[in-house]
């Protein structure tokens, strides 16, 4: 049986060194919650493990001239408490009260919940309503891509070997007068979604959604945006007939995305219901 050795550096240097010399033979350690259960049942037997915990630049919450900027180490415990995530992301601070346990969430981070790729990684959705972007270092440099690019299909990360991701950069929500963050799943605490979503929106004195974002997750292989759904809201009065519609458009395009199965006549119902719960608070007539 062949050693695993683990190391954990002290700057960032030393991480991209490393993953330029043993990129593919490594995997990342953040808080572990992924990946120890991956390393447990075998789905991944890497020679080296090296813990960023200790980068600096991967902490802090912050809002720049670029946007907000959530480190990619920054755990769940610190996105929930956060005055700048509620005043700029609310729907993503909202979306760790319902995340795990606080055990969990005390160490689980933002940056593994993304690089795992589950369809089901709660922070996603509300990532994706903000157009995020994730700051990924190599000893190539910098780049950026959209969170939703990383994962190429259910577990499956598209990001090569050598690169870390540092931090995500979100467009703030300027103005938004709603946003939220919902979860089904098969109990009420300590659970794995079902169906997630994130939603934000801009309401008018007269009730009209001057701007409208939404995304869905755990339904299909990656959680993305939904623009027949979106353009079927912005710039219009959210009357109670109107969501119901939106409900069922939603329902209507995940099913073309996933096909039939098994379990499309509780989660047609379920998306559908899910959505007009949501947008409730938005309802005028
Ligand atoms: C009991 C329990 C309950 C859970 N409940 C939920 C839940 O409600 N919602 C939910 O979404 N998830 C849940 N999870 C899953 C898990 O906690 C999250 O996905 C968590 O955010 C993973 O973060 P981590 O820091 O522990 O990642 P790790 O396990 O350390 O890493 C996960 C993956 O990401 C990679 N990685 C980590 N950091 C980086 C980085 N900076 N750059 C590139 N790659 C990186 C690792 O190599 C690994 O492949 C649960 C897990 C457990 C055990």
């Amino acid at each position: 049986m062949s050693r695993l050795h683990y190391i954990r550096p002290e700057t960032l240097a030393e991480a991209l060194d490393h993953l330029d010399r043993h990129g593919s033979r490594n995997r990342i350690l953040a808080g572990g919650t992924d990946l120890v259960v991956d390393l447990r049942n075998g789905d991944a037997r890497p020679e080296f493990i090296l813990d960023v915990s200790r980068l600096h630049e991967l902490k802090g919450i912050d809002v720049t001239p670029e946007g907000v900027s959530v480190g990619a180490g920054v755990t769940l415990s610190e996105i929930q408490s956060s005055d700048v995530l509620e005043r700029h992301a609310p729907a993503l601070r909202k979306c760790s009260f319902t995340f795990a346990s606080r055990q969990v969430r005390n160490v689980a981070t933002i940056g593994g919940n993304v690089a795992h790729c589950s369809p089901c990684g709660d922070t996603v959705p509300p990532l994706v309503i903000h157009e995020a972007r994730a700051v990924l270092a190599s000893r190539r440099g910098l780049r950026e891509v959209l969170v939703e690019d990383i994962a190429s299909g259910p577990y499956a990360c598209s990001l090569p070997p050598d690169e870390l991701i540092l931090r995500f950069i979100l467009k703030p929500a300027a103005d938004v007068t709603f946003a939220d963050f919902q979860k089904i799943g098969r109990r009420r605490e300590l659970v794995i979604a079902r169906i997630n979503a994130a939603a934000m929106a801009r309401q008018e004195p007269d009730g009209r959604l001057s701007f409208f974002r939404f995304s869905l997750g755990s339904c299909t292989p990656t959680p993305h945006r939904m623009p027949e759904v979106e353009s079927c809201l912005d710039g219009r009065v959210p009357t109670a007939e109107l969501v119901w519609e939106a409900g069922r458009l939603l329902a209507e395009r995940t099913i073309a995305i996933t096909g039939r199965r098994p379990s499309t006549i509780y989660k047609e119902a379920a998306i559908h219901g899910l959505l007009v719960r949501m947008l409730h608070p938005l309802v005028t007539s």
